[in-house]
């Protein structure tokens, strides 16, 4: 069975005095982590700090993007091998707000997903279609473009270090969530795209996130779903409330 993985991304939120509360408050409920993969993903600025605050517990660090080459000429661009150095083991690849904001292309995904992995780290890929394209009836194209381009040249053993996460744009940041059917939905179909392009065993191996608008109220039937295994989670995880509750939520179905 696959272990549920909840990952909280901060975006661009928290100082680092609003970092060492919201850790704070986390850690003093450390004991609600049991069987699930936590993750939190906090600005560059905060990483080194939230790494030592989060020595001896369960609860590891991820970045939230990274630049693709090693090292060079980049203004204001950080490395995988930055990141790792500080103590990340993962990180958010391909967010539908890099995409939107700062063009970033599958291709540019695939190639930050080579960086990552030449550093160790686990990459997050988000994919997800916009209203727009849910309006065409184009989920499922959308989707499999950025499966097969994003991926493009990398082996199972490479794929089998990842972890998905589905996010349709039109849930992120606006309240209105896929329901578990529509979630379940194209999980199933992102997993038979990876059965397609590798095999059924890797396929089923890997973790597929759902993303968009997760609150502790709709957190349990999402991660109920047969191909739901975990939750990428933005505003509900600036508070420790809310972010443990959606835990609680994946304890219970693991
Ligand atoms: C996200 O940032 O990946 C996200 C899903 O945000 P939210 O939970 O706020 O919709």
């Amino acid at each position: 069975m696959r272990k549920k993985i909840i990952a909280g991304n901060w975006k661009m939120y928290k100082t680092n005095e609003e970092a060492r509360q919201l850790v704070s408050a986390l850690k003093s409920n450390i004991q609600v982590i049991k069987k699930t993969r936590v993750i939190i993903c906090p600005p560059a600025t905060a990483l080194s700090e939230v790494a030592l605050l989060l020595t001896g517990t369960p609860i590891a660090l991820g970045a939230q993007n990274i630049h693709w080459e090693k090292e060079g000429a980049f203004t204001g661009e950080i490395s995988a091998g930055m990141i790792k150095s500080v103590g990340a083991a993962y990180v958010i690849l391909g967010h539908s707000e890099r995409r939107q904001y700062f063009g970033e292309t599958d291709e540019k995904v695939r190639q930050k997903i080579l960086a990552a992995q030449g550093q160790g780290l686990t990459p997050i890929v988000c994919i997800g279609e916009t209203l727009e394209q849910r309006e065409k009836g184009i989920t499922r194209e959308i989707v499999a473009t950025q499966i097969d381009q994003g991926l493009s040249g990398l082996t199972a053993a490479q794929v089998s270090r990842l972890i998905f996460a589905y996010e349709p744009v039109w849930a992120i940041g606006t309240g209105k969530n896929a329901t578990p059917a529509q979630a379940q939905e194209v999980h199933e179909f992102i997993r038979g795209r990876l059965t397609s392009l590798y095999d059924q065993a890797t396929a089923q191996a890997i973790t597929i996130q759902y993303g968009g608008s997760v609150k502790p109220a709709n957190a349990l039937e999402l991660l109920k779903q047969a191909d739901i295994d975990g939750a990428l989670v933005g505003g509900a995880c600036l508070q420790a409330d809310s972010f443990l509750e959606i835990i609680k939520a994946a304890e219970s179905c693991s």
